[in-house]
């Protein structure tokens, strides 16, 4: 039997061949007609007045807490069940992450968790949606302006989604999108940050451009920053997965839907999404049962030619992080050793994943 992979991205040769010959008959290969077009399109989607296309949602992130000033001697609260970068961009500025438990149905963070962990030296959150799921962070958005904490939305599995008919983009005072392959939308490496703030997106115009301002015959580099900008063959790329996103949200919504039906009588959980949330379904996640080794059953399937792999990380649990804070939060503990994610795509065969779980002892 052919192996069911993890992913299969949504990006075919044929679909970019001739724009790839127009960017190299050009011979314009960084800020570009596609590199402009796709900011615009992104804006345009998310429903934003500003966006920005950098080399990943990593570096992206850094240049949010970069602009607000962020560094020594703050504190940043950090939605804790997320892939390690979301704590390591908060580490390179010299501040200094708190972690923030999750909830078990949602996997995101909380109002009360968020509360008990803000402090006089809070100068921002980071709020993770976690594996594409955006539950709640409207509420953490005012929360967050209402304690004049700048939100910051890692949204680097959550393009397409949204909370209250608002997208991911939209909804906090700066977010980061990926485009990294492990996420629905690839450019290879890529990223994005979307913000209606215009204060702040003239900020994020020099920090991009290596901290100049450009003028009539030189550039005024009036602060010091970054090149951290997306290409032309990249943002190709990027326009034309842009177009499918919405139907490839709904279908995989669908497969979603088809793993509940036949794991959730078997007492398998999946990640719960608020009243109100479009989930573009990043990733298809459950809580095993309580009678089921999680590590033991991604090794059966690896056995039966089924690629599967954990939910996400606890942060507060790494090795780093474990040694330098000592606060190891229990939700995200839980569901790093708990939470199993499944093969999600077009013609997945996920009949055949559902039995081959449904045989695991
Ligand atoms: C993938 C991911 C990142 C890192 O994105 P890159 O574009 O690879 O830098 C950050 N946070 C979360 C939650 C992610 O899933």
């Amino acid at each position: 039997m052919a192996q069911v992979p993890l992913i299969r991205p949504y990006i075919t040769l044929a679909e970019v061949q001739d724009q790839f010959r127009d960017v190299f008959e050009s011979g314009i290969f960084t800020r570009g007609k596609n590199v402009e077009a796709f900011a615009n399109e992104i804006a345009r989607y998310t429903g934003t007045r500003h966006a920005f296309l950098v080399t990943s949602a990593t570096t992206a992130m850094s240049t949010c807490l970069r602009i607000l000033n962020v560094g020594p001697g703050d504190e940043v609260v950090v939605s804790d069940f997320s892939f390690p970068a979301s704590a390591n961009v908060i580490e390179d500025v010299g501040a200094k992450p708190v972690f923030a438990d999750v909830s078990l149905d949602t996997y995101n963070v909380t109002p009360a968790n968020l509360e008990r962990k803000i402090t006089s030296k809070t100068r921002a959150v980071i709020f993770v949606d976690a594996l594409g799921n955006p539950s709640g962070v409207t509420q953490i958005a005012r929360l967050c302006r209402a304690r004049r904490i700048s939100l910051i939305e890692d949204a680097a599995c959550a393009i397409g989604s949204s909370e209250n008919g608002k997208k991911c983009g939209k909804i906090a005072d700066l977010t980061c999108l990926s485009f990294h392959p492990r996420k629905l939308l690839t450019t290879g490496e890529g990223g994005a940050i979307t913000t209606d703030n215009d204060d702040y997106a003239a900020r994020l115009h020099i920090k991009l451009n290596h901290g100049g301002k450009p003028g009539t015959v030189k550039w005024d580099f009036v602060d010091y920053g970054y090149n951290y900008r997306m290409n032309e063959i990249q943002a190709v790329m990027g326009r034309v997965q842009l177009q499918k996103l919405d139907g490839i949200v709904k279908r995989r919504n669908q497969v979603r839907n088809d793993y509940v039906k036949a794991l959730e009588p078997q007492g398998y959980k999946i990640q719960k999404v608020a009243p109100g949330v479009l989930h573009n379904v990043q990733s298809v996640v459950f809580t095993v049962p309580r009678h089921v080794e999680r590590d033991r059953l991604i090794e059966y399937l690896k056995e039966h030619e089924i690629e599967t792999t954990l939910g996400t990380y606890c942060l507060s649990g790494t090795t780093y992080f474990k040694a330098k804070y000592r606060d190891v939060q229990p939700n995200a503990a839980f569901l790093e050793a708990n939470t199993l994610t499944l093969p999600c795509y077009d013609g997945v065969e996920w009949g055949r994943v559902a039995e081959a779980i449904a045989r695991f002892k």
